[in-house]
């Protein structure tokens, strides 16, 4: 076997990774990038996404504007965007992780976050302002508290390319192709090298430090049926083929700790007739049409024997489309309809539902039957839903407006309409696997640890890799954002810094 030499070896090409290589690069060490995917399909899940936005900390329009010098004067004007503060970062991460999520790790995530960001723009990264989470208001655009402000200029695949371009341009060396297959470690458990294979055979490679950042398990069907459960061997994969879960198994097999939430994953609802991979678009090769399916807040949701089983309005998207799609997954046939009437028809739009074809009718016996729902249940259901919707508060979907359901279960807690509006549409929707939560342990260096809680010397991990950051679901941006600090913390102590 041929035998070969650096001080980084990085696994993985997508964003965790190729910010681990950049931030390594940056000490001055010799890099060497393994992608499993061939160049065409390079850059893993951050490829796929499309929305690209990353949640960071920031203290108003006075942090962001650094971020984006290409902005001229007159369209900050328009602008009202409140801070986003630490301890706001940190609560919504902990909320949402019904308070798992560990403590030395989010506090990283958040800390880390705009300083990150920052060093991405110096470091050539460009940012764009993310106009599809302002509300427009009176011709301003207005933020809700917590969402995301900025996303990488052509989304996640523009992110790829960026940080290719960056890498190329610095001499890094990538083998497109080539996957890590097997750690190699020295009696006293450090980890020295890696055994990489591509299509002419197996080959030795030796570092001095080594970043894992080849993602989670979620294109692994033995793996999602043994950790996710029941349903999602079968289920779809909103991004790459290539996260099987080997940066993982490789670390099991040298003793590190399995960590974090491992029957938990970001799974979101998706247009039905998504792809089985690559299904975060309806025409992915062309990044046409996406198929996320996000505006079942301001309407109901059903399983095909016409009942709800979600609290609709529990919380903005941002919040809950993380946890809703294994919702989906458990109901009959993975298949949920979301239904609107005409009164949110402009709202539907601008959620993006195109590419989409909504079953269309002008009562709701008639919505049924096209569904082949039994009628009496599913009119029953509106029926139910329409009599427990309080008319005492006004709708507002900008902000939680608590108008709610009474009575019925589950609640509707916030934009409850009565839906009584023709014509009526339903979309067919299922759940969407993002990535797996459960992952490698790791501690604020991003050095992995083994079953003992020791440090397996000379071995680091980033971005999906990880667990311990999420739990339950999942606040929006947060994945690219983790992989970002992570990757940069890795690939700098991966180089000795
Ligand atoms: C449709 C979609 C939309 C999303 N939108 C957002 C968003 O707007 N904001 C956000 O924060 N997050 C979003 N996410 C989540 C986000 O993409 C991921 O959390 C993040 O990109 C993970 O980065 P990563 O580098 O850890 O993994 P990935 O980007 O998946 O990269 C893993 C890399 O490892 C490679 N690899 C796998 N096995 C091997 C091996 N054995 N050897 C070598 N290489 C290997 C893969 O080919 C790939 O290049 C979205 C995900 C999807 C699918």
């Amino acid at each position: 076997m041929d035998v070969q030499d650096y001080d980084v070896i990085v696994a993985g090409f997508g964003n965790a990774a190729q910010t681990a290589a950049f931030a390594a690069y940056e000490t001055g060490a010799r890099v060497l990038v393994l992608e499993k995917a061939p160049q065409g399909k390079r850059g893993g899940n951050t490829w796929f996404s499309h929305g690209a936005q990353f949640r960071h900390v920031h203290n108003g329009i006075a942090d962001v504007k650094p971020l984006l010098p290409h902005v001229p004067e007159k369209e900050w004007e328009k602008i009202d965007l409140s801070p986003y503060t630490r301890d706001e970062f940190y609560s919504d991460v902990m909320r949402v992780t019904r308070g798992r999520s560990v403590p030395e790790l989010a506090e990283l995530l958040v800390n880390e976050s705009y300083p990150t960001v920052k060093w991405m723009r110096e470091s050539g990264i460009q940012w764009e302002i993310l106009y599809s989470a302002g509300v427009p208001e009176n011709g301003r655009f207005r933020w809700h508290h917590g969402s995301s402000f900025i996303h990488s200029k052509d989304g996640g695949a523009g992110l790829v390319e960026m940080w290719h371009r960056i890498l190329q341009n610095k001499g890094v060396e990538i083998r497109f192709g080539t996957a890590a297959t097997r750690l190699l470690t020295d009696d006293k458990g450090r980890v020295y090298g890696v055994v990489a294979q591509n299509s002419e055979g197996f080959t030795e490679i030796r570092c001095k430090g080594l970043v894992l950042g080849c993602g989670g398990f979620s294109a692994n069907p033995a793996m999602r049926a043994q950790f996710l459960g029941g349903g999602w061997d079968l289920g779809k994969v909103r991004g790459t083929r290539y996260n099987t879960g080997d940066g993982i198994q490789m670390a099991l097999d040298i003793g590190a700790q399995p960590f974090g939430h491992w029957a938990g994953s970001h799974a979101t609802p998706i247009d039905a007739d998504a792809g089985e991979y690559e299904a975060g678009f309806l025409d992915p090769a062309n990044r046409r049409h996406r198929t996320h399916r996000y505006g079942w807040t301001l309407g109901i949701m059903v399983n095909t024997d016409g009942r709800r089983f979600v609290d609709e309005g529990e919380d903005f998207h941002a919040y809950t489309y993380a946890k809703t799609g294994a919702e989906i997954v458990k109901q009959p046939g993975s298949i949920a309809y979301q239904i609107f009437d005409a009164k949110v028809k402009d709202s539907i739009t601008r959620l993006l539902y195109e590419g989409a074809t909504p079953v269309v009718a002008n009562s709701v016996r008639e919505l049924a039957e096209k569904l082949e729902i039994n009628p009496d249940v599913l009119v029953q259901t509106v029926e139910q839903f329409n009599g427990a919707v309080a008319q005492d508060r006004p709708f507002n979907e900008v902000i939680r407006d608590g108008k709610c359901t009474k009575g019925i279960y589950p609640p509707k807690s916030n934009w409850a309409q009565r839906i009584d509006t023709p014509p009526l549409v339903a979309y067919a929707a299922t759940g969407g696997l993002t990535f797996t939560y459960g992952g490698l342990k790791i501690n604020a260096r991003c050095q992995v640890l083994n079953r003992l809680d020791q440090i397996i010397p000379g071995l680091y991990a980033a971005g999906e890799v990880t667990g311990g950051f999420f739990y339950y679901n999942y606040p929006s941006g947060s994945g690219l954002m983790r992989g970002a600090v992570t990757g940069r913390i890795a690939g700098g102590n991966a180089a000795g810094r």
